[in-house]
Formats: C-alpha cells, structure tokens, sequence
C-alpha cells in the first residue's frame, strides 16, 4: 500500500506528536494482541533514529515496546566522534528549517538546537582541482580540461546535476516520483545524456562524488527527481539549518531517555518468525523474544542477512535482496596551524582525486575556528578507500595534500576514519535504486507481511534523510494501531 503526502500529514497531526488523544488510545488499546500477558506489543528491531521515535509514539498510544538493537550503542547512522576536536559529525549533519518532525523530536527530547548554517556559508568558494590542477572559477569556462556544453561550460563541476534536475523536473509533482513508470525508470546516465551532456562530462560532474550510485549507468535517475524535488521544498521552509548542541548523538541518545520499555543493546537479530496471533524474534546471543507485532528498521543491506518465516515473496523480497547501499567513507583529519593562510587557497576542495571532497569543519567557539579537515569519499573512491583500509587512507590523504598543497606538508595529521559501506548493520550510507528498480519494486517496499512491519529511511517516499527516517517510523504506527 503506498502512502501519498496527504495520508502523512493526516497522520502526523492524527498522532498528535505533542499531546496525544486519549479517545484514540482507549481504541487501539483494546487491540493488543500479545502473545502472552507481559510479552510486549510491538518488537521494534534498530534504534536509529526510526525505531526509536517509533517506539515513543507506539507508547504514547498506549502499547508496550521493546527495542533490540545490535549495536552497544543507539543512534544508527546519526554517530558524533566525541573524542575529536569539534566533535565532528560522521552521520547526519543537520536538518532543514522544514524538518517538522526533526525540530519536534528535539524539543521533546530536551535537546539543544543550535543554528549551523553559517558553517557552509563562510566559505566563498572550494579550491577546484583536477589531475592536480588547480583552476579557479574564472578560469574555468575557458579551461581545456573543461568538458560541459556551452550553455553549461561557467558552472562549476558539483554545480551541474543539482541545476539539471531541479531546472527540468521530470514530474509535475515529485512526490510522485514512487509512481513512476519504466519509461521514467532511466539512469542517471541517459538523464544527463539527454540534456547534452558528453560521457566525459558525465564522468566528471557525477561520477566524481555521486549522492547516490557509484556511477551515472548504475544510479536511477529518480533518486535525484525525490531528492532535489524534495530540497526545493525544504527550501520554501528558508536557508537555516541546525544541528545539535554539543553533537548530534545527544539527540538520539536523548530519545531513548524517553522510552519507557527496554532498548536492548548488543541483540543482533538474525531470526524473525510470524505467525497467525503473534511474533517472535531471535538473536544471535540465543535470546527469543515474543510479542505481538514486529517492526523492523533494518537497513535492507542487513535484513537480507535475517532469516524470515514465512519467507517474503515477488517484489518485496526483491526489493530486501537487491536494494542498494551508497559507499560513502570519511576521513578526519586536524591541522597544526591554518597553512591556507600561507598558499592563499580555499580550505575546502573538490577533486577528482584520492582526496575525494574536503570539507573545513568549523564546529569551534566561532566560525572562524577550522576544527579539523572532513574528507568524503563517495561511490568507486569509497569502494577503493575501503580495501585500502583506515591507516593507509589516512596516510594516502596526508600525502596527497602535501603534494598538492605543500604549504600542508607537516600540519596535518590523519585523526578518524570512518567506512558506511563496511559498518555491518549498514553495508552504506543511504539506500539508492538502480535503473528499473522503482518501477519493479519501490512501492512493494514499505507493505507490511502479517505481523511484520517495516520502517527507515529506505522506506519514506515524501521526505529524505532523518526527516524520512521519521515520517516513515509515523507511518509504520499508524498501520500498526490501525491493523
Ligand atoms: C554520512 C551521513 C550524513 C548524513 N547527513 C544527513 C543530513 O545532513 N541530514 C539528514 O536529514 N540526514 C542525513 N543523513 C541520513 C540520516 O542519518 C539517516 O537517514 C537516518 O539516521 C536513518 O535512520 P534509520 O533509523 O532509518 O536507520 P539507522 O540509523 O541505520 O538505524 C537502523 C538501526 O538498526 C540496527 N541494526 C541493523 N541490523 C541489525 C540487526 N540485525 N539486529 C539489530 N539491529 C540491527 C543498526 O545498528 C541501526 O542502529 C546522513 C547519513 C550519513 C551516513
């Protein structure tokens, strides 16, 4: 069953994340349907972001929960490095002005949110280099290493595909984008072919640093037609955007604070059984667990390791199996002293080297402050960042900016490394789909089988990143004190 925009909100103020309704508790009380007196209603599995919120609201409608998650910590894909300078984020950055859900979640969970835009905004520019050259902007129109179209040829390489896909939406409504037939169903690829680009352009422009896929064949186009559809929206909501004070972790960390049933962690859940009145769950450790209803946040790149019975079938199986993970690994690094200041570049970059993109961390007491360089590898870099494994990384990063940047040479040093695409219960970043894959399994993805339920990002189809996280954990409860 797909849930259009219209069904969300309706749920969303239907929940009543800030005071809920006691009519409308008494009614999905009466529903429970434990296995056994004191077995929990709802067997959440994940407490990321999604299975946490979905717990508090599975509560405040009056059900009991628990938690298994198999990490020893909460959080998921939203992980602070506490022990860093600034504390850099190597999940979720921040959320938009537009993220109801997100600044809802805060404020119930005491946290601080503080205003981060100012970050991206402080610096004009990022030093542009390719095959170790160095080229500004004015220059770059004109550069024989310039492969884009004439109408194109002033735009900067990372400025392309955002201005193509949000200038030429392929849908009068983007939320539709899940609808979407075949012939809609193209790669990135035969996108940007379409609007004149040459392979060489496209290698340059997205397969450089791709948001989604490891190449323009491999990535759907309509991946971008949700994401830039649904930026422009986030856009109306003003530039703003936050982070929390003192790290993004507190807030997941606080969210468990709330939930008044057990989180368990360190339970790798690999079996899940449903049957005709109940549930039941096994770990790894040995452990079952019983209940009514099971919802699962696992990313698919780790249910697909969860034996299911009954099995799924046709298109939601395929979608658990073949639904892919974005490789995305980053490397932070902390510098001795501000050696841009001495070679008069741009601090942050965009190569198509093994520097990937480098992004100055201003996460001080002022802006001002660069608390560290983060260097993001993304599709095929990723994939040769991660067999190259954390110290030769580091070490390869540190090289590499000396040479190309000798003013560097001795200030930097290699501090964290982090891989999304070799974390066990993530396999990647974000979910992504291939040419063909929407049509043949997008809506499929988010149905409930039997008592078995689903939620995560890779399951919201109206809003991205944490704020799809939690739309989809609002409508995972809906459909449970609805069923
Ligand atoms: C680098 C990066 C930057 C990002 N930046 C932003 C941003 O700026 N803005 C934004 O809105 N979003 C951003 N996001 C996305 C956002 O962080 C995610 O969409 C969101 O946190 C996903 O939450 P989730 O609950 O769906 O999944 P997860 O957080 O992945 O939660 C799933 C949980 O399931 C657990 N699990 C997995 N397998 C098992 C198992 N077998 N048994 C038990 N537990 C298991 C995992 O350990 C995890 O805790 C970013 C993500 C990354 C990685």
């Amino acid at each position: 069953m797909h849930f259009s925009r219209r069904d969300i909100v309706a749920g969303a103020a239907l929940l009543g994340l800030a005071a809920p309704l006691p009519a409308f508790a008494r009614q999905t009380s009466a529903k429970r349907t434990p296995a056994k007196t004191g077995d929990p209603d709802v067997i959440i599995l994940g407490a990321g972001i999604s299975g946490l919120n979905a717990a508090w609201l599975l509560e405040q409608q009056g059900l009991k929960v628990v938690v298994l998650e198999a990490r020893h910590r909460v959080g998921g894909r939203v992980l602070t490095l506490f022990d860093q300078p600034g504390y850099p984020e190597m999940g979720f950055n921040s959320m938009a002005a537009g993220y109801g859900r997100g600044i809802d979640a805060a404020k119930r969970a005491g946290v601080e949110l503080v205003d981060v835009s100012p970050r991206y905004t402080v610096d004009p520019t990022q030093q542009l280099l390719l095959s170790g050259q160095s080229i500004a902007r004015a220059d770059w129109a004109t550069s024989p290493l310039n492969p884009l179209p004439a109408a194109l040829k002033s735009k900067m390489p990372w400025e392309v595909v955002p201005g193509l896909f949000m200038q030429n939406p392929r849908f009068p409504d983007w939320t539709d984008w899940i609808n979407a037939t075949p012939a809609l169903d193209i790669s990135v690829q035969q996108f940007l072919s379409a609007q004149g680009l040459s392979d060489a352009a496209i290698r340059l422009v997205f397969d450089t640093a791709p948001y989604a896929g490891t190449n323009a064949y491999d990535a759907a186009a309509l991946n971008y037609d949700f994401n830039y559809g649904w930026i422009k929206t986030q856009m109306q909501g003003g530039a703003q955007s936050f982070g929390v004070k003192g790290g993004n972790q507190k807030l997941t960390d606080a969210m468990r604070g709330l939930i008044k049933g057990d989180v368990l962690l360190g339970k790798e859940v690999v079996g899940i059984e449903t049957g005709k009145d109940s549930a039941s769950v096994t770990c790894r450790d040995g452990t079952v667990y019983r209940g009514g209803r099971v919802l699962s946040s696992l990313p698919f790149s780790t249910l697909r390791n969860v034996h299911l019975t009954p099995a799924l079938t046709g298109a939601q199986a395929k979608a658990v199996m073949t639904l892919n993970y974005q490789p995305l690994s980053i490397a932070f690094l902390t510098v001795e002293q501000p050696y841009w200041e001495a070679d008069k570049l741009p601090v942050s970059m965009w190569t198509d080297g093994p520097l990937g993109t480098v992004l100055a961390q201003r996460y001080g007491a002022t802006i001002a402050e660069v608390t560290g360089l983060s260097l993001f590898a993304r599709g095929r870099l990723a994939q040769y960042w991660d067999r190259l494994g954390k110290d030769a990384v580091l070490k390869l990063v540190v090289d590499e900016l000396a040479r190309v940047r000798p003013a560097s040479k001795g200030l930097v040093t290699g501090a964290a490394f982090h891989s999304w695409g070799n974390e066990v219960f993530n396999g990647g970043d974000w979910s992504y789909f291939s040419p063909g894959q929407v049509s043949s399994f997008g809506q499929a993805m988010s149905v409930s089988s039997g008592r078995l339920h689903f939620c995560g990002e890779h399951t919201a189809t109206t809003n991205r990143g944490l704020e799809g996280a939690l739309e989809s954990s609002e409508r995972a409860v809906l459909e449970i004190i609805a069923a």
